[in-house]
């Protein structure tokens, strides 16, 4: 297992290739070390003893410890304590952990390329093993961009005016593809040692040039990082922990790209059959990583309950009964969607690959329950903190000669809290609710892994709504055939299986 400073120094022998606005920086810029400063305790974590049980395991493919961010989940028990680990880092960063894309990403390559041989006979999962061996070995950090820039929503890629709307191979060589497009909102990049690139919806045969997945150096020739980071306002008087950490989103430009034959893992464009396997690769990716949006978000709501709790005590209405009674929501949302993810675990079964799929409709019904509650929970807090949370004077004034002490005194509020403290309660709250970063985490709250709406089409195309009817077919008499119930779902590796058995009876010459 690799160091921070290991991470650190592969990262700053990177050739530049971020623009945040018109400047082209390099990766020691200083609004990228927020970033940097998560990534950090996704290395430390895994050389602690307090952590090692959840962050270190044991590589299927070669037997050496690594860490849990690079690895395929090979049981129930790994899906859990992916789980587990993702919550517990994400309340050491006060957000999102940052290093979950790169692992749902090359879980679902596992299960997909393991599918594309065995149904045509392609060499993509060892391709994919021996990727995965260097990724381990070396203890990578990998985004991953799935979402495209999609121009006309309700156009498909090839119906696009602009054919380049949708990430595209617009030449298979003997070595390799050239690639064109733009994936968009992808985080992490910029401080990433890859991006691992994936389609972003179900593709019909039209779409064959679109049907593309890959893994590159985020420094690669022809690849533009335009980055937007965020992160908490700098405090001069009363630095907190969470202060360093910060995020950064990126449109990622692949200008003519050349990705090396090694490096694919679904190319459409070359092989027209593959192209079927595209929307499974879109949906297996968005399935891990709303997994994933089991640990980190209760892990949000957590932070956002705790910061309501503390500033219900220093405003001294901690016991009445509508703050007790919002404060009993925050913490059952979060619940909620963790047992959704431990349950969708406990349901979880073994692709071919030998990967653990966990299941998709828990999984998805606990996302979306995350996405919706994600303003409510803000309100709550916002509500419980009152008005000060937007309108604090800045931190100078209370550490100023001729104010300072005139403005602490009117800090003080519950007689027991010092006023310092309930000042630094305030600029805590305003930097996770009011600040830049913090409307980036709503957002994301709401449309990262997939808005609401893409959680319902998931859960709506393998819940099979015949045999929930059954029960009111039973109950109101009418002929039907209910047997001792069991969730109605059709599961990733039914899925799979059908669809293996439907290509293999296709012709199959490319
Ligand atoms: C902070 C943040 C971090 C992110 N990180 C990543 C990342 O690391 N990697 C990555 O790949 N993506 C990332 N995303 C992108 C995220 O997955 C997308 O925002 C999400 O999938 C929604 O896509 P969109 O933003 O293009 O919105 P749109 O798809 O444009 O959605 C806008 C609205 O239109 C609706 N809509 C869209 N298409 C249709 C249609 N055909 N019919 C009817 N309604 C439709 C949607 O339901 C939604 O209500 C991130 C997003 C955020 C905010």
């Amino acid at each position: 297992m690799k160091t921070f400073e290991d991470y650190l120094a592969r990262l700053y022998k990177m050739k530049p290739n971020i623009y945040i606005g018109n400047e082209l920086v390099g990766r020691d810029d200083p609004r990228l070390q927020g970033g940097q400063n998560i990534i950090k305790v996704t290395y430390d974590c895994a050389h602690s003893e307090e952590f090692e049980d959840l962050c270190v395991v044991t590589s299927h493919l070669t037997g050496k410890k690594i860490n849990r961010f690079c690895h395929i989940h090979q049981s129930e028990d790994d899906l859990l304590k992916k789980q587990l680990m993702t919550r517990l880092l994400c309340h050491r960063v006060g957000g999102c952990i940052q290093r979950c894309m790169g692992i749902d990403a090359l879980n679902a390559l596992s299960v997909i390329t393991y599918e594309l041989d065995q149904a045509l006979g392609t060499d993509h999962y060892e391709r994919f093993k021996k990727y995965l061996r260097y990724f381990q070995e070396n203890d990578l950090v990998a985004s991953c961009a799935q979402t495209d820039a999609k121009g006309d929503r309700l156009k498909r890629p090839h119906e696009q005016e602009d054919p380049d709307q949708y990430l595209r191979v617009i030449e298979t060589r003997e070595d390799g593809i050239v690639v064109r497009g733009c994936k968009i909102s992808i985080t992490n990049t910029p401080y990433a040692d890859e991006m691992i690139v994936v389609p972003c919806r179900y593709m019909g045969p039209e779409d064959k040039d679109y049907s593309v997945a890959f893994a590159l150096p985020t420094d690669w020739d022809g690849v533009k990082l335009l980055t937007r980071p965020a992160s908490f306002r700098k405090s001069e008087h009363m630095e907190f922990p969470a202060g360093k950490f910060g995020d950064a989103e990126t449109f990622i430009i692949f200008d003519d790209v050349f990705v090396p034959n090694d490096r694919i893992f679904l190319n459409g464009n070359g092989d027209p059959r593959q192209t079927a396997y595209a929307g499974f690769l879109a949906l297996m990716f968005a399935h891990y990583h709303r997994h994933s949006y089991t640990g980190c978000k209760p892990a949000i709501t957590e932070v956002i309950a705790s910061a309501a709790a503390l500033v219900a005590e220093y405003n001294g209405i901690e016991k009445t009964s509508h703050v007790q009674d919002k404060l009993s929501h925050l913490i059952g949302t979060a619940e909620l969607v963790f047992a959704a993810g431990e349950s969708s675990a406990k349901h979880s079964e073994k692709a071919p690959s030998g990967t653990q799929v966990p299941d998709e409709i828990l999984t998805n019904a606990g996302r979306r329950l995350a996405g919706e509650m994600i303003y409510e929970e803000y309100k709550v807090l916002a509500d419980i903190s009152g008005g000060l949370i937007a309108t604090l004077p800045y931190e100078g004034s209370f550490f100023s000669e001729d104010v300072g002490e005139l403005a602490m005194k009117y800090m003080k509020r519950n007689p027991r809290v010092k006023p310092e403290n309930v000042l630094r309660c305030f600029r805590g709250i305003e930097a996770f609710a009011v600040s830049e970063i913090a409307g980036l985490l709503q957002v994301a709250g709401l449309h990262g892994g997939g808005s609401p709406s893409m959680e319902t089409i998931t859960m709506m195309m393998r819940y099979d709504l015949e045999k929930l009817k059954n029960i009111s077919k039973y109950l109101f008499g009418i002929k039907s055939k209910l047997k001792r119930y069991e969730r109605p779902t059709v599961t990733p590796r039914k899925q799979l299986e059908k669809f293996r058995k439907a290509m293999k009876g296709k012709k199959l010459e490319k």
